[in-house]
């Protein structure tokens, strides 16, 4: 008897317990935390949140009970199928477009009408995309809408610059070529 005395009052079982009880202290406490922040995740009403971060601290018991009856979706699954559903919808109500002479079905990349060949959008003048009648520029390759017209009557001046500049270019690309054989022949001869 005298010696279960001392083993109970020695100081390694002092440190023993001493740790057992701060693990199941850390334990209780960790699992106390995990269910008060589930909660936060999947529980909107502060009542009921309030009401499972409490049965979260009862030990064992408490835990078990929250993953029993916690909600099985979280709030942003919750807000992410809304979202979802409310695209879709908005895909669905849409109507599909229409010839606006012979109501046939179209897409949105035709410029013509396939049945009654109505010429439905304007291609681009730069790079021929289909453009919506409300646009100010291509969105394909940034072209003003209305520069056609401007470019008709500027084209005979970009044509004369870029006479020039071709030019110049080519002058220049003679005046090098007509350099360089010299150089070289004089390379050669040296
Ligand atoms: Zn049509
Ligand atoms: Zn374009």
């Amino acid at each position: 008897m005298g010696s279960l005395h001392t083993v109970f009052h020695s100081t390694a079982f002092e440190i023993a317990r001493n740790l057992t009880l701060f693990f199941v202290a850390l334990l209780w406490l960790g699992v106390a935390f995990w269910v008060h922040r589930d909660a936060r995740r999947r529980i909107r009403d502060p009542w009921v949140f309030g009401t499972a971060t409490l049965l979260g601290l009862v030990p064992l018991a408490g835990p078990l009970a929250y993953l029993l009856f916690r909600p099985p979706e979280t709030l942003a699954d919750v807000k992410a199928r809304r979202v979802e559903l409310r695209v879709l919808e908005r895909h669905l109500m849409q109507p599909q477009p229409q010839c606006p002479v012979c109501r046939a079905g179209i897409e949105p990349s035709f410029l013509v009408c396939p049945v009654c060949t109505t010429q439905l959008k304007a291609p681009c003048s730069q790079c021929s995309a289909p453009l919506e009648p409300l646009w100010q520029a291509c969105p394909y390759c940034a072209t003003p809408v209305g520069s056609r017209l401007e470019l008709a009557a500027t084209d005979l001046d970009t044509v004369d610059l870029d006479g020039a500049l071709t030019a110049e270019v080519v002058g220049g690309e003679a005046f090098t070529r007509g350099n360089r054989p010299s150089r070289a022949r004089r390379v050669g001869a040296s």
